[in-house]
C-alpha cells in the first residue's frame, strides 16, 4: 500500500538535506543560504464548513510562501490527512526550485487542507473550497500568489477558487482577477492541455533520458504508483511510445499482469470504480509490499511523499525512478540507489510540465488569448529539453547526481537575483 507521509517532518528533512548538498556543491553565498533556508510567511487558517446535515465542522488550512525573489508565489493545494505545515513548508520550498529550474517568472507556494475528500460530498467540498479562499483572503492574488490543483484537487475545484476570489472585488474589476489560480476547467480560463500536462513532462523527461542512455521506450517495461492526474496521462503517453504497463498500485492495493495493462481500459474501470484501481479485472491482485521490488525498467511514483525509502531501496530492479510525484523518495532511499547505478529523474524536473502548462494558463488569461492543445504541447515538450539539458550540464560539471544538478541551475538563478538586488534595506 502507498505509504503514508505519517513522519510529517520526513518531506521537511528530505527537502533540508537536499538543499545543503546542492548548497556544499555549488558554494552558494553564506547570506543567500540563510535566506533559501528560511520560509517568508505561512499561513494557518481555521474556518467553519456547514455540512449537508446542518453541522458545523472547523477545518484548517495551510498556505507556505517560500521564496519570491523571481515572482509570484506558485504551487498547488493539497486535500489530504497528511497536510499540515512542515508538510506544506517542505512542498513549498520543491515548488521554489521547480519554478526556477524551468526558467518561470515564480517564486515557490504551496497549501491545501487536512482532509480527506473521499469522505465528503461535492456540495461539502464546494462549500470547504470556497471558504477556505475567502480565508485566505489577499494573501492570495494574480500577481501575488497563485494556487493550482495537487493531490486529489480538481479543475472543478480551481473554478471555485477563481468564482469565490471574484466574488470578494468589485463587479467592475472582477475580470482581472480569474488568473488568481491555475488548473481551471477549460471555459472557465483554463488552458487546453494542462489536465495532461505534468504526465506529458514525465514521459518527455523519461524520453530524454532514454536518448541520453541511447536507448528506446518500446517494449520497456514499467510501473506506475498513484493512478491519478499524474499517473494515468504519464501512462497514456508510455502507451504512446510502445511500453509496457506491468504494475499499478494506489490507495486501494496493487494489481500487476505481466503481460500489460492497457492505461485507457484501467482508466475506464477506474472512472466507475471511485478512482481505484483495486478488483480490475484484466490484472491480478498482489501484496502492495512487493510493489517497488517488481521485474521492470522504469519505476514511476506519482501519489505521495517518501515512498522510496532505506526500507525498499535494495529491492527495485528498475533502472531510472522517474519522479511523478514531489518528494517520494527519501534521502536514505537515494543513497542506496545511487550505490546501485540507478537513475533519478528529479520530481523538480520529471513534474515540471505541470506548473510550466500552469505558466501558460497565466499568460493565456493575462494577455486575453486562447491557446491550443498543439501551441501547448510543442511549447511544453521544448521547455522539458531546456531543463533536461541544463541538469545534465550541471551533473557533468559539478560531477555530481541529477537531483543534485537539477537544485544548482534551480538556485543559481535565484542566487543572481538577490545579487543583482540586493537586500533591502
Ligand atoms: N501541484 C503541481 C506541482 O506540484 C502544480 C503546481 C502549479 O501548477 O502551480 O508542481
Amino acid at each position: 500500500m502507498i505509504t503514508q507521509e505519517k513522519k510529517k517532518e520526513g518531506m521537511y528533512e528530505s527537502v533540508v538535506k537536499q538543499f545543503e548538498k546542492a548548497a556544499n556543491a555549488m558554494n552558494l553565498d553564506t547570506n543567500i543560504r540563510k535566506i533559501l533556508a528560511a520560509t517568508n510567511n505561512e499561513i494557518v487558517v481555521h474556518f467553519p464548513v456547514k455540512m449537508d446535515n446542518g453541522d458545523v465542522e472547523v477545518f484548517t488550512g495551510y498556505r507556505v510562501q517560500h521564496n519570491n525573489a523571481l515572482g509570484p508565489y506558485k504551487g498547488g493545494l493539497r486535500y489530504h490527512p497528511t497536510v499540515d505545515i512542515d508538510a506544506a513548508r517542505a512542498l513549498a520550498i520543491w515548488m521554489t526550485w521547480k519554478t526556477s529550474l524551468a526558467g518561470l517568472p515564480y517564486g515557490g507556494g504551496k497549501g491545501g487542507i487536512q482532509l480527506d475528500p473521499k469522505k465528503y460530498s461535492t456540495t461539502e467540498l464546494e462549500r470547504i473550497t470556497r471558504r477556505f479562499t475567502y480565508a485566505l483572503g489577499e494573501n492570495i492574488g494574480p500577481d501575488y500568489d497563485i494556487p493550482a490543483p495537487d493531490v486529489n484537487t480538481t479543475p472543478q475545484m480551481m473554478a471555485w477558487i477563481s468564482d469565490t476570489f471574484m466574488l470578494t472585488k468589485r463587479p467592475s474589476e472582477r475580470s482581472k482577477f480569474a488568473h488568481v489560480v491555475t488548473g481551471k476547467p477549460v471555459g472557465s480560463g483554463g488552458l487546453e492541455g494542462r489536465d495532461r500536462a505534468t504526465g506529458f513532462g514525465v514521459v518527455t523527461s523519461i524520453q530524454a533520458w532514454a536518448d541520453w542512455k541511447n536507448t528506446t521506450l518500446a517494449g520497456k517495461r514499467y510501473i506506475v504508483q498513484g493512478f491519478g492526474n499524474v499517473g494515468h496521462w504519464a501512462s497514456l503517453f508510455m502507451k504512446e511510445k510502445g511500453a509496457i504497463l506491468t504494475a499499478v498500485q494506489d490507495a486501494s492495493g496493487t494489481i500487476y499482469n505481466a503481460d500489460g495493462i492497457d492505461p485507457q481500459d484501467l482508466l475506464a474501470y477506474t472512472l466507475t470504480n471511485k478512482g481505484n484501481v483495486a478488483g480490475y479485472a484484466n490484472a491480478t491482485s498482489i501484496e502492495p509490499s512487493t510493489f517497488f521490488g517488481l521485474d521492470c525498467e522504469i519505476c514511476i511514483p506519482a501519489a505521495l511523499g517518501n515512498q522510496i525509502t532505506e526500507a525498499n531501496a535494495d529491492s527495485i530492479k528498475a533502472s531510472v525512478i522517474a519522479e511523478g510525484a514531489n518528494g517520494p523518495t527519501s534521502p536514505g532511499g537515494e543513497k542506496i540507489l545511487a550505490e546501485r547505478g540507478i537513475d533519478v529523474i528529479p520530481d523538480i524536473l520529471c513534474n515540471s510540465g505541470g506548473v510550466i502548462g500552469s505558466y501558460y494558463e497565466w499568460l493565456q488569461n493575462k494577455q486575453g488569448e486562447l491557446w491550443t492543445m498543439d501551441d501547448v504541447i510543442t511549447r511544453l515538450e521544448k521547455q522539458l529539453l531546456i531543463s533536461f539539458n541544463k541538469v545534465v550540464a550541471a551533473s557533468e560539471e559539478y560531477k555530481t547526481d541529477f537531483r543534485t544538478a537539477a537544485y544548482i541551475v534551480a538556485i543559481k538563478r535565484i542566487e543572481l537575483a538577490y545579487i543583482q538586488r540586493g537586500v533591502f534595506p
